[in-house]
């Protein structure tokens, strides 16, 4: 078995901006995922603030420019102005992959990862899939989303996460293309809807909820929430196919590298607390990890990569923390319409920079 730099579990949204950036640097990367299919995915569609230009994506992976997000509670509608994007998932894999260095990057499919051993020093050696079939490498990253493959077998996630769920359909649109719907109150119960449009007068409808009670019935829900009559005026179901998944939810973690073992997205729990916003935090962490893997690597010093863990928590820490309040306190007030009404009601004198950088999760710092 030839012998890498870095072994990547996973080719997901942090997996291969991961390997891009490694495979830039002409650092021998292998990335395993367990798929067959690279670019089968459980929901197609996401929303983000992300930057394009600061992640080297082009405006091909946009499937709809927003400019307008609007809250709805049982009774009031609140709006405000907001550059975002809904970005089609498929496109911005694809060009994730096409950007990646096939000289130094190698991809394996149908791998599926079960294990990982250490030698006496404690520094890792091996991951070990399905068929027993055993990898090498100088530095292990995991990036195996909420599976956690590994960093649950390292103690830096419980091995049982609690998990915000949402279920979606894509379906006809009437309303305005350009503008987003987050949808609160009981009718929720401790979570959010979401109306995403696309183009072709299409939109993405969708029902999260943090509330564990409630997943069991999260396609029950979704189907009472197209009957409310707003929702009934601007979209209309015309097929069954459901989309979704979920996210962890943890306290904020800080740790995120035990010895030669690199942690990042879903697997350490990286997603934003405030909307569950992943793909630009979970980018920039893999970019943070990448160039601690690769100060590394050249250095031949472990502590290294601690400097991914530092960066972090300077750019995040304070940042998600107060986010994760923020969505402690939504969980609580979203479970009754008067609060949420009058909350909606409020937010109207709340500047608008101001709310746009809460709910893009740049909550707390300063503007760049
Ligand atoms: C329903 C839903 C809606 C969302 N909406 C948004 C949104 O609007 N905006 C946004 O920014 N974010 C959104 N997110 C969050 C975002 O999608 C995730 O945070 C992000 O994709 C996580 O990236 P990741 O690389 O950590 O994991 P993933 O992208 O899930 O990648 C993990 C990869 O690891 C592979 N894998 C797992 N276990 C193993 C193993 N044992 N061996 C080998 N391979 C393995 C998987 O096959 C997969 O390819 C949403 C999430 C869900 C579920």
């Amino acid at each position: 078995m030839k012998n890498f730099d870095v072994i990547i579990v996973g080719a997901g949204t942090a997996g291969l901006m991961l390997a891009r950036e490694l495979g830039k640097a002409q650092k021998k990367t292998l990335v395993l995922d367990r798929k067959k299919h690279l670019l089968d995915f459980s929901f197609n569609t996401l929303a983000s603030f992300i930057n394009l230009e600061d992640f080297n994506l082009s405006d091909n992976v946009v499937a709809q420019k927003i400019n307008k997000v609007t809250f709805y509670s049982n009774k009031v509608k609140s709006s405000l102005k907001a550059d975002l994007y809904t970005l089609d998932k498929k496109k911005v894999h694809e060009e994730l992959l096409e950007a990646i260095n096939n000289e130094f990057v190698t991809f394996q499919l149908n791998t599926n990862i079960k294990s990982i051993t250490a030698d006496d020093n404690q520094n890792f050696t091996t991951v070990v899939d399905q068929s027993k079939t055993e990898y090498t490498a100088k530095v292990f990253v995991d990036a195996s989303g909420t599976n956690g493959v590994l960093s649950k077998k390292v103690g830096l996630i419980p091995k049982k996460t609690q998990l915000a769920t949402g279920v979606e359909y894509n379906v006809k649109y009437k309303g305005n293309l350009k503008e987003i719907f987050l949808l609160i109150g009981e009718m929720y119960q401790g979570g959010y809807g979401w109306i995403f449009p696309l183009q072709n007068d299409r939109a993405i409808i969708g029902f999260g909820t943090f509330d564990e009670n409630i997943v069991k019935d999260l396609k029950n829900r979704l189907h009472q929430i197209l009957e409310i009559p707003m929702i009934k005026n601007l979209v209309e179901k015309d097929n069954d196919k459901v989309e979704g998944g979920s996210i962890p939810i943890t306290p904020v973690l800080e740790k995120f590298v035990v010895q030669n073992l690199v942690c990042v997205g879903d697997s350490v729990s990286q997603v934003n607390p405030i909307v569950g916003e992943g793909y630009k935090f979970i980018f920039e962490s893999a970019i943070m990890a990448s160039k601690a893997i690769i100060k590394t690597l050249e250095s031949e010093n472990l502590n290294d990569l601690k400097e991914y863990e530092l960066l972090w928590k300077n750019r995040f820490s304070e940042n998600y923390k107060r986010s994760k309040r923020s969505q402690e306190r939504f969980f609580k007030y979203s479970q009754n319409n008067f609060v949420m009404d009058f909350i909606v009601f409020l937010s109207k004198l709340i500047p608008s920079k101001r709310s746009v950088r809460s709910l893009s999760g740049e909550y707390g710092l300063e503007e760049k």
